[in-house]
């Protein structure tokens, strides 16, 4: 498949009607709370239900094979798709279970465990979070000590995860455990799915700098799991995350969030007023302004030379640590020039999760939480792999160092 950067006629239409589709469906409440939002994360219940809204029309989860729901669209109709979605300011998926866990039981799961799992990921009823680092684990995986101990038809699970994020409020916890403490770390880690209700768990939330509680730590005290939420084989835990690496190339690039971010700079420089004119009138920040946009369309095209397997001398998950790099470092530039853009203005109401919408034609709604966005762009650089480990990967996999 050669690479396209503009979409033909069928594509043209397809976006016209995803949009359309999209506007019809969309709780006008929950666009309204997504605008106005300080933070980056959804409300659970607003996400539940988009969810729901959106499985009912059949597109909870786009990339899962049809025979479990998914929509048999091509690369490209799910980029326009989710393109259209977050232009639209729709909730985000619950990206651990429709992008990781899905994915991994399709492939490796058993058909009780897909049969158990699948459709409420689907519907938005069974929310997942994602337990692999553990406090002196990060970066370095291999040494988890969080312990799984197999006693008959359950497992032992004692230890403790850290950052994981939404765990307060999700049911389900994909949990990386050592299966095999003496064993090579590759075959001694195992993948196991934890109802986060079961006794022995304790959640407790971490308070960050932007004024959300959404990462936690999370504590395992002597916690029972039954063997049939093994995923996979045991010892199998690093191969499922690799496969994962391979399977999503594309979701690490953040693309969509930073395209909207585009659009809501563009908007502040228009309603921001600097000596009595909009402040994108003044050559610097319209200068700093395209610098960004240019940008942002170089790193969209990567995405789509990704998804047209463009033919390429580099491993796969090259790929995948090029989007992850450009854009964290992406998102850190917009939503920074966007704190620029406001001065001491950025910091106003800083801390309440919504604010009223705003009549003050001097505060418009597009004013709210940037500062909170731009801090939690400061982690982008962290989560999912740091900066400095793809930087290592690609100086492994791409110039062979
Ligand atoms: C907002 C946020 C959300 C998160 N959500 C989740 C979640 O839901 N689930 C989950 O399991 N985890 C989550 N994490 C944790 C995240 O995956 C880890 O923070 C990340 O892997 C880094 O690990 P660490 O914090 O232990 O830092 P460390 O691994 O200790 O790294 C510290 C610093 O040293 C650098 N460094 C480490 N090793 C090397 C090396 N070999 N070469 C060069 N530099 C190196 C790193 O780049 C980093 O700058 C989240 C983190 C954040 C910030």
């Amino acid at each position: 498949m050669s690479v396209k950067f503009q979409f033909d006629e069928n594509e043209a239409l397809f976006r016209q009607m995803v949009r359309a589709r999209i506007t019809e469906i969309l709780p006008a409440d929950i666009q309204d709370r997504q605008r106005r939002t300080l933070h980056n994360s959804t409300d659970l219940a607003d996400q539940r239900r988009w969810l729901a809204a959106l499985d009912g029309q059949g597109w909870s989860v786009p990339a899962w094979p049809v025979e479990y729901g998914g929509t048999g669209w091509s690369p490209l109709q799910r980029f326009i798709f989710e393109d259209e979605m977050y232009a639209a300011d729709a909730p985000e998926f619950n990206w651990i279970g429709s992008h990781m866990v899905g994915p991994v039981l399709i492939a490796f799961g058993s058909d009780a465990q897909r049969e158990r799992f699948l459709p409420p990921i689907r519907s938005g009823k069974e929310v997942w979070a994602q337990g692999f680092s553990e406090p002196g684990s990060g970066s370095d995986l291999a040494s988890l000590r969080t312990q799984a101990r197999r006693e008959g038809d359950r497992y032992i699970v004692n230890g403790s995860k850290i950052w994981t994020s939404g765990a307060f409020e999700a049911d389900w916890l994909f949990c990386l455990a050592k299966t095999d403490i003496q064993g090579k770390p590759q075959r001694s880690v195992s993948c196991l799915m934890i109802d986060l209700k079961t006794p022995g768990i304790t959640v407790r939330r971490i308070e960050q700098i932007n004024g959300e509680a959404h990462l936690c730590q999370v504590f395992f005290d002597d916690v029972e799991v039954p063997v049939e939420h093994l995923v996979g084989e045991e010892g199998g835990g690093w191969s499922y995350a690799k496969y994962l690496l391979d399977h999503e190339r594309t979701t690490s690039s953040f693309i969509f969030w930073i395209k909207r971010e585009l659009a809501r700079t563009r908007e502040l420089g228009r309603t921001v007023l600097y000596n009595g004119r909009p402040i994108i009138a003044d050559p610097h920040w319209s200068y700093r302004l395209a610098i960004a946009a240019a940008e942002i369309t170089a790193h969209e095209w990567s995405v789509l030379r990704v998804l047209s397997n463009e033919p390429s001398t580099f491993p796969i998950s090259a790929g995948a640590s090029v989007l992850k790099v450009k854009g964290s470092e992406i998102q850190q530039t917009i939503t920074g020039l966007q704190v620029d853009l406001l001065g001491e203005r950025a910091l106003r109401d800083f801390g309440s999760e919504h604010l009223p919408p705003s009549d003050d034609p001097n505060w418009p709604d597009v004013v709210q939480g940037r500062t909170s966005r731009a801090m939690m762009a400061r982690a982008s650089t962290i989560y999912g792999g740091s900066l400095q480990i793809q930087k290592n990967l690609l100086a492994k996999l791409a110039l062979g160092l």
